[in-house]
Order: C-alpha cells, then structure tokens, then sequence
C-alpha cells in the first residue's frame, strides 16, 4: 500500500516538474501555452506507449516476457504477472483435484449420478455407465426417467420420500435388480446412487419361497394330526391318564396351525410392495363386528367400547384390513384381563383417517416398542405363550398397513396400558356423501 502511494506521489511529483519544466521553456520562446501543451502531449504519447507494451504483451502472454517499463507501469505489471501465477496455481490445483475425483468415484463400487433440479444428468461415473449403460457423449442433459423407464423408479423420484432405496428389475422380465437411492442437496439437484442388487433380491425371493413352501407342506400333516387328536379328545374309550397329555397335544397343534397360517398370510403381504387399490369399507360396520368377536371370547376384558367420530369411509382391501385390525383387537383382548377394559376409536382429520385400540393391559415398556412389528418378537414370552400367540401378528399388521401406505404407532405406559394407532394417508379416504352419491 505505501510502495503503491510512494509510486503515484513520485509518479505525480515528475508530471508537476515535467509540467514546470515546459511551461517555463514556453515562457522563453514566448508562448508559455504552447509549452505547457506540448509537455502534455508528450507525456500522454509516453503513457499511451506504455499501455500499448501492455496491451500487446497481455494479448500474446504465453510467448513473450512481460515489459519492464518501470515506474507506475512497472508496478501494474507486477500485480497482473503476481494474479496470473496465482489464477495458474489455483487451476493447477482445481484440476488436481477433479482428477483424484473422478479417478476415485471411478473405482468406486457403486453408481453415482448427479441431477440437477429437472432431473437431467449432470454427471455420472463409471459403474453408473456400466449399470445403466449410459454414454458419456449422448447422455449429459438426458432425463433419468428417460433411460430408467420403470413406474416404480418415476414413482419413487416423483414421492420426494428419499428415506429408502427403491429397488426395480434392470429390464423387465429379467432376474437382474438395481437399487436407487436419491440424496437430495442443494437446491433441487440429487445424488443418485445405483447399486447392483440381483444376488441380495434372488436370496430374498428365495427365503420367502421356502418360508411359504414350507408353511405349505405342513399345514396338510397338521391338519391330519389335529383331527385325530380332535377324534381322540373325544373318545370315551381314551384311558383317563391319558385325558390331560392329549388336551395338550391338541392346544399345541393348534398353536401350530395358527402360526403356520399366520406365515402363510405373511408371505401373501410379502409377496408384493405395490399398494392395494381396494373399494370403500364401511368401518363402523367392521368395529361393530370385531367388538362383537371380542364379546364372544370365553374371557373377555369387561368393557368394549367403540367410537365413531368421523363418517368417512375408509378405500382399502376389506380382507386385509379386517386382518390388521382384528389382530391389534385380538392383542388388546388376549393381554387385558376380564375387569379392564378396550376402546376402538376411528376418526378423520386434515392428516388422514386414525384407528386405535386402548387398552387397560399390562402395558409395554418403551425398550421393546421398535422391535414389536417384528416376526416373532415377543415381550414375554411366557406370556404370550400361555395366550396363545404366534408372534406374528403384528408383523401382519404392519405388512398389511403398509399396502395401503398407512403406518402403526405404539404407545404404551407400562402397568396402565398401550395404545396402537393405524394412521391412513388422505389418499385411503373418502367422504361419507361421495361415497353414498358413487353407491346410489
Ligand atoms: P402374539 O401373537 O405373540 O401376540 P404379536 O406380533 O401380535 O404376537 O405381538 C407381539 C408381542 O407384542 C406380543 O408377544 C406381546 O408381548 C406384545 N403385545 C402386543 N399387543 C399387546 C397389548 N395390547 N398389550 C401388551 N402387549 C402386547
């Protein structure tokens, strides 16, 4: 700064002399104007000069030197050649850097694509090329859901629920599976991950394949083996001691059929993600029913209460539904004892339509409530035993909700009871008129 002002001030210091000087040797040949005009345009020729070395050496910069003209010039030159080394550094390192990027997004295992915020492909490397075949030339600017042309892909970007990866066959009809997983940045640009996924999918398929196989072939032999139990309970000719180990054999055999339809069941909902269509089901009419299913058990919690708050009708699968609800009623009525007591609740609001079921129970405490949903996953054993569960009701409920896009919410205080809510999105509803105008 100093260097700069010490520049301009012996810059400005030589115009005044050069100024001084010329004027007085006008003044001696007589035109003191004259003089003064001509050290003017002498010393605008001298810096129109200098911005013309300037010019010319900024013009072909690669070949030549710069000029060393000194002075003011000296030190604009200086500050160009001093911006031109530091722009170089930082594109060395730029490029450095773009090139350890793309040689390591270039190894790694999985496909990358950039979006932008219309979905177009900024970029990919090149497992990304290699999955979906794209091409570096004709691909840059395309739209992804042009080159992946599977509903569900389109489906999965257009949700804007990227919590999960949506996994699509790679050509229709073919066992080869990708999985996409967006991540959003940014303002509207995405991060696509493509990963190959066909061995996990194949084992997956295969494991649901055995358990519904499986759940097959045994219920025959079970079905065989309960009858005759069944047969014998009954026969007087049965030797008394023998009265106490087959009641057993026979509410044992039963468990088992119950799990081995309820692993049936589950493999049904398993089978597919796709969300049923279904038609509109009259819920007061179902709780009416299930209430009723309650006060028909040999012990049953005292009271049943249902509430219908909302007249909206609920657009599901009927055989699924009545399967998820009448097992989170078939939980409440199982775990609450005779002097408790159980109240159904269905109601709408701008989030959606709500089904819960409270009980007086035993309560769950809070540690178990995010593994409840899985398959055979019990709180107490012991006592889930001596009801006679299969632990696998819930399991059912979740699947079941699940394809209607809805999801259960447990709430539990543990000694006072627990309450399960199936919140169904606004999609799954439709007003009581509409549905009476769509019936008449
Ligand atoms: P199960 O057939 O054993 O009832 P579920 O999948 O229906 O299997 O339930 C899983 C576990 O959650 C049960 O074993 C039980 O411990 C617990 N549970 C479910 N509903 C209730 C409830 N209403 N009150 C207390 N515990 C419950």
């Amino acid at each position: 700064m100093n260097a700069a002002l010490g520049g301009w001030s012996y810059a400005l210091a030589r115009l005044a002399a050069a100024l001084v000087a010329g004027s007085l040797l006008g003044w001696f040949v007589g035109s003191y104007w004259a003089g003064l005009a001509g050290t003017l345009a002498a010393y605008l020729a001298v810096q129109l000069h200098q911005l013309y070395r300037l010019d010319h050496w900024l013009r072909n910069r690669s070949r030549l030197d710069p000029p060393d003209p000194g002075g003011l010039w000296g030190d604009v030159v200086v500050q160009v050649v001093r911006l031109h080394r530091r722009k170089k550094f930082h594109k060395a390192r730029v490029v450095r850097l773009f090139r350890e990027l793309r040689r390591s997004t270039a190894s790694m295992p999985d496909g990358v694509i950039l979006l932008n915020d219309e979905s177009e492909i900024l970029w990919f490397n090149r497992k990304a090329s290699e999955l979906l075949g794209l091409r570096r030339k004709t691909d840059f600017g395309i739209r992804i859901e042009n080159l992946v042309r599977q509903p569900e892909f389109s489906r999965y970007l257009a949700a804007g629920q990227y919590a999960s990866a949506v996994v699509v066959p790679r050509k229709a009809g073919e066992d080869s599976w990708l999985s996409f997983q967006a991540v959003p940045y940014g303002d509207g640009q995405m991060l696509l991950l493509v990963r190959d996924v066909s061995r996990q999918t194949r084992l997956e398929t295969m494991r649901k394949d055995f358990v519904a196989n499986a759940s097959h072939e045994l219920r025959s032999p079970l079905t065989v083996i309960a009858g005759y139990l069944e047969t014998l309970a009954t026969d007087p000719a049965v030797p008394a001691d023998l009265r106490a180990p087959l009641a057993e054999m026979r509410r044992q055999s039963e468990r088992m059929t119950t799990i081995v339809e309820d692993l049936l069941e589950l493999s049904r909902l398993e089978s597919s993600d796709e969300e049923v269509a279904g038609e509109p089901l009259d819920v007061a009419g179902l709780l009416a029913t299930l209430r009723k299913d309650v006060l028909a058990r040999p012990q049953h919690p005292s009271e049943v209460r249902v509430a219908i708050e909302s007249e909206t009708r609920l657009v599901g699968d009927p055989g699924l539904l009545h399967s998820a609800f009448s097992n989170l009623v078939d939980n409440a009525a199982k775990y609450t004892p005779a002097e408790g007591s159980i109240a159904l609740r269905w109601w709408s609001d701008a989030n959606g339509g709500h089904f819960s079921v409270t009980d007086t129970g035993p309560g769950i405490p809070a540690e178990h409530l995010p593994r409840l949903t899985e398959r055979f996953y019990r709180v107490d054993a012991g006592r889930a035993r001596a009801t006679g569960g299969s632990g696998l009701g819930l399991a059912i409920v979740k699947h079941a909700l699940q394809r209607h896009g809805a999801e259960l919410e447990v709430t539990s205080v543990p000694g006072r009871g627990s309450t399960f809510t199936c919140h169904f999105p606004v999609r799954r509803l439709l007003a009581a008129e509409v549905a009476r105008r769509a019936s008449a």
